[in-house]
């Protein structure tokens, strides 16, 4: 190649390389190539490829490194809110490698990168078990367990990112690596908690959990009742058992179609939450905040799959502006805090403002665990609005700004990886030492830094 090769002609060089198809600028597909879940971020790679097979990642990590440059994955791009530059990267789009096997003996599912969760909680349940999936249905398997994986059954069974049992992956210099308990051991505890700096996962295997129903729902109450059943909520999680995981949570539903008719343009104080029981043990658990006279209660037992929908998430591609922060406590003075930046009369454009509760299995420490370690915080903050204009973005950031710090006296030791939804460097998401652990394996696996990933990871500079 002459000097004055673009690196657009560059990354065309990718093509014939692969099975996969390759999109450069330019061509007819290159704008729905480029685009990410999140309709509020505009990417500009190099180039987009779509591997069909492991083999095909080996030859995009090969070309990259011969030809300079950097490369990032996406499975879905649900986080591409939290990508730096992609100036000079081949962006990989795991959406064609779909195969999921399910070993119901072993209660271990093994995803390509492709697999979205909502396929995952479907063929499990088809045997009686459960995958400890997020809110949403069509998030990545991959991008949500490397970074923690907070679900509807996380109090109970913890980080999805603790349940891996093995990763298969392509790493910097083009090998095809298997890293579990016993091979590549610092890997394998990176990958498990540190995001996608270590190298391009082409398969994960996980465990899965005896669990086909659930006791579940939301109670809706009018907003202008916000404190109050707040304040009753954060009093029952007190002493709720590590099988109800719940949320309060404030929602200002948009006018838009996609929204049921009965909720379309109105806003409520909810409370949702998952019980792994039975109906009459979860009735008597709920019967407090019931009591407080709900104008619409759709507590009911459910098959588990069906928590996939119990968040309202979108299932299409929104232009979402958002941010998280967790909370140490949550005392009535919060509350307070919150409602007057994000309440009823407060003005707050936030379609969403959720407090996720935290404990049990999330703050058990084990030695078995990956880097994600446990979360010492009582809460997840998330608050995010929708940017249907782009001239809103600003408006709606602003909001979420006001927030975090209306909330900072409140806050946790550090955010949860997951539900930082602004690019911030590895560095703020960990513990100095599981940090500086992170760095060392990132030194060891990919000292030039090829991989470029959300929240990343520095190498450690050599000794
Ligand atoms: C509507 C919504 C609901 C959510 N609910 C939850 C929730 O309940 N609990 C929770 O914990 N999180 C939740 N999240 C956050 C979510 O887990 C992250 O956004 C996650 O990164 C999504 O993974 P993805 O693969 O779909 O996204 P992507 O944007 O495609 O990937 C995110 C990052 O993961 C890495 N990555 C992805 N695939 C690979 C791969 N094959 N190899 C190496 N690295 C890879 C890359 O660094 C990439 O930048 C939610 C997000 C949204 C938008």
């Amino acid at each position: 190649m002459t000097p004055t090769t673009t690196v657009n002609e560059k990354a065309a060089g990718l093509r014939g390389l692969l099975d996969g198809e390759v999109a450069t600028p330019g061509d007819a597909s290159w704008d729905e190539a480029r685009r990410a879940w999140n309709l509020a971020v505009d990417q500009h790679p190099a180039a987009v490829v779509y591997p069909e097979s492991a083999d095909d990642v080996v030859a995009v990590v090969r070309y990259a490194r011969e030809n300079a440059f950097h490369v990032t994955t996406q499975g879905t791009g649900h986080f591409a809110n939290t990508l730096a530059s992609l100036e000079n990267t081949i962006l990989v789009k795991t959406s064609r490698t779909r195969r999921l096997e399910i070993d119901p003996e072993a209660r271990i599912a093994r995803a390509e990168a492709g697999v979205l969760w909502e396929e995952v909680s479907l063929a499990a349940a088809e045997h009686g078990l459960a995958g400890l999936a997020g809110s949403s249905p069509d998030v990545g398997v991959v991008g949500y367990t490397l970074g923690g994986g907070l679900g509807w059954l996380a109090r109970r069974y913890g980080f999805a990112a603790n349940s891996v049992v093995a990763v298969e992956l392509v790493t910097a210099d083009g090998r095809r690596v298997r890293a579990d308990r016993d091979t590549e051991p610092d890997l394998f505890w990176a990958v498990r908690g540190g995001g996608g700096s270590f190298g391009i996962v082409t398969a994960i295997e996980f465990a899965l959990y005896p669990v086909s129903e659930v006791y579940a729902g939301i109670l809706f109450f009018p907003f202008e009742r916000t404190s109050e059943i707040l304040n009753a909520w954060r009093e029952w999680v007190e002493d709720t058992p590590v099988e109800v995981t719940s949320a309060g949570r404030l929602m200002q539903f948009p006018p838009i179609p996609q929204v049921p008719e009965q909720l379309r343009g109105q806003s409520f104080v909810l409370v949702e939450a998952a019980y792994i029981g039975s109906e009459e043990d979860g009735a008597a658990l709920l019967q407090p905040l019931r009591e407080l006279g709900p104008v619409l209660d759709t507590f009911a037992m459910m098959p588990v799959e069906d928590l996939r929908h119990l968040h309202m998430d979108p299932t299409e591609p929104v232009p979402g502006v958002g941010d998280g922060m967790a909370l140490a406590d949550l005392t009535p003075e919060t509350v307070n805090a919150l409602v007057a930046v994000a309440g009823p009369c407060s003005g707050s454009p936030l379609v969403s403002v959720e407090l996720r509760q935290l404990g049990g299995a999330v703050g058990e420490e084990s030695p078995d665990h990956g880097a994600v370690g446990s979360l010492d915080a009582g809460f997840v903050l998330f608050a995010a609005g929708m940017a249907v204009h782009p001239e809103t973005t600003s408006f709606i950031h602003a909001r979420v700004e006001a927030l975090k710090a209306a909330l900072a006296p409140w806050v946790a030791d550090r955010v949860q990886f997951n539900f930082s939804d602004t690019p911030v460097d590895g560095e703020s998401l960990y513990s100095p030492e599981t940090y500086r652990g992170l760095q060392w394996v990132k030194a060891a696996y990919d000292p030039g830094e090829l991989f470029r990933a959300s929240h990343p990871i520095r190498p450690a500079a050599a000794a």
